[in-house]
C-alpha cells in the first residue's frame, strides 16, 4: 500500500466510522451534540471533497472556521492592492483575483489594464524585479503562519540588493481568532479540530490555552479523509470522557515546539499588530507586518497607500460563516445570486472557501445536517 493510501483505507474507515457512532451514542446519553469546528480551509474543503459529513453521527456537526486567508481579508486590503497597481506591477495568488473589494476586484483592475499577474509561489516576484530594476514590483502578502514563513524568506531574500520589490501584507495568526471565538458569546464550539500546515509551524503546545478545564478538545490533524476521521475520534473520545486536552493526530508532521527555525525566521522581520478580519473585525494582536526596519518593504509606507476597512457586499454573510455562526446555505445568497461564476463574497471565491466547498460537493444530507 502506498503511504497516502494508508489514509485513505476503506476498511479502516468504515471501521472509524463504526467506532464514531458508537462514541456519539454514549454523548447522546449525556445529551451532547457536539458543534466541532474546524479551523482550516483546506479542512473545510478535504471534509466537502471526501463526504465526511455524510458519514457522521447525526448528531455531530462540524462548523467552518475562520481559516480560509483569501476569506478574511479584507475589502480594503483588495481596494490597496488595486491602488498599489496603478504604481507597481503586483503580483498574487490566483485565488485573490476575484475576491470583491468595495467596488472592484483584482480580476476587473486587470482587464481595465492594471498590472496585476497571478502567481504560484512569491518567488516570481522576486524574480520579476530583479530582471526589471527600474520597475516597482509588489507582493500581495496574506495568509497565515504556513505562508509567513516563506513571505518572511521573501524579506530575507530582498532585504538587500532589490530596491524596487515591496510587500503589501494581511497576514494574520490562528491562535488569536480562536481566542476571539472562544470569547464571543453568539458563537457555540464543543472542539476545535486543529490545522495541520499552521500547527507545523506553531507547534502543538500553541493550543493549551484553549483546552484544559474549562476549555475544549483540540485535536490536530493531517487532511487524508482518515486523517480528519481519526481527529473527530479523538474529540468524541475526550467529549465522551469530559476530557479537554490538546492531542496531536498528525505526529507525523507536527511537534509540540513547532518549527522554531521558522518561528525564529518570522520575528526577525514581522511584529503583531491588531489586524482587522473580514466579517469578524479587528482582534488583538492576530496580525503581522513588516517590522519598521524593514519599512523600504512595505507598501503602505513606500507609496503612501493606507489599508481601510472597505465596504463589504450588500447582504453578504460571510462574517457569519467564518465564526461557524452559519453554514453557507443558510446565507439567502447561496447559490443564487452568488456562485463560484458570480461570487458576491469571498468564502465563495476561493478555493478553501466554505461557500465554495458547500457548493462544489454538496451531497443530499441527512435531514438536519446541512444548514
Ligand atoms: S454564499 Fe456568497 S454572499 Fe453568502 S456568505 Fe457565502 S460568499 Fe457571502
Amino acid at each position: 500500500m502506498k503511504y497516502v493510501d494508508a489514509f485513505r483505507d476503506p476498511a479502516a474507515s468504515r471501521a472509524v466510522v463504526s467506532e464514531l457512532a458508537s462514541l456519539a451514542g454514549k454523548l447522546r446519553e449525556s445529551g451532547i451534540r457536539p458543534a466541532i469546528m474546524e479551523v482550516c480551509g483546506t479542512h473545510t474543503m478535504a471534509i466537502a471533497r471526501n463526504g465526511i459529513r455524510d458519514v457522521l453521527p447525526p448528531e455531530v456537526s462540524l462548523i467552518s472556521g475562520p481559516g480560509c486567508p483569501v476569506c478574511v481579508t479584507e475589502p480594503g486590503y483588495i481596494d490597496a492592492a488595486i491602488l498599489a497597481a496603478t504604481r507597481a506591477t503586483v503580483f498574487t495568488f490566483g485565488d485573490m483575483l476575484n475576491v470583491p473589494g468595495s467596488e472592484d476586484s483584482l480580476a476587473t483592475a486587470r482587464a481595465a489594464g492594471a498590472d496585476v499577474h497571478p502567481c504560484y509561489s512569491p518567488s516570481a516576484a522576486l524574480d520579476f524585479a530583479r530582471a526589471n530594476p527600474a520597475r516597482e514590483t509588489v507582493f500581495l502578502a496574506i495568509g497565515f503562519e504556513t505562508t509567513i514563513a516563506p513571505v518572511a524568506a521573501l524579506a530575507a531574500a530582498a532585504e538587500n540588493g532589490l530596491p524596487n520589490f515591496s510587500m503589501l501584507t494581511a497576514l494574520k495568526l490562528v491562535p488569536p481568532a480562536l481566542a476571539a471565538l472562544v470569547s464571543d458569546p453568539a458563537v457555540h464550539i464543543d472542539a476545535f479540530l486543529c490545522p495541520a500546515h499552521v500547527s507545523a509551524i506553531i507547534g502543538s503546545d500553541a493550543y493549551a490555552p484553549f483546552a484544559g478545564p474549562g476549555g475544549r478538545p483540540c485535536v490536530i490533524a493531517g487532511f487524508e479523509p482518515l486523517d480528519i476521521l481519526y481527529g473527530i475520534r479523538c474529540i468524541l473520545a475526550q467529549l465522551a470522557d469530559g476530557q479537554a486536552f490538546v492531542e496531536n493526530e498528525y505526529a507525523r508532521v507536527v511537534k509540540p515546539e513547532g518549527n522554531v527555525k521558522a518561528q525564529n525566521l518570522i520575528s526577525r522581520y514581522m511584529e503583531p499588530y491588531d489586524a482587522a478580519w473580514r466579517g469578524i473585525g479587528v482582534i488583538p494582536a492576530s496580525g503581522l507586518r513588516l517590522r519598521k526596519q524593514y519599512g523600504a518593504m512595505d507598501a503602505e509606507s513606500r507609496f503612501g497607500i493606507r489599508v481601510e476597512p472597505g465596504t463589504p457586499p450588500t447582504g453578504c454573510r460571510c462574517g457569519d460563516v467564518l465564526k461557524g455562526i452559519l453554514n453557507p446555505p443558510g446565507c439567502p445568497l447561496f447559490d443564487g445570486r452568488c456562485t463560484p461564476e458570480n461570487p458576491v463574497g469571498p468564502c465563495m471565491v476561493s478555493s478553501e472557501g466554505a461557500c465554495a466547498a458547500w457548493h462544489s460537493y454538496r451531497r443530499i444530507a441527512p435531514a438536519g445536517k446541512d444548514a
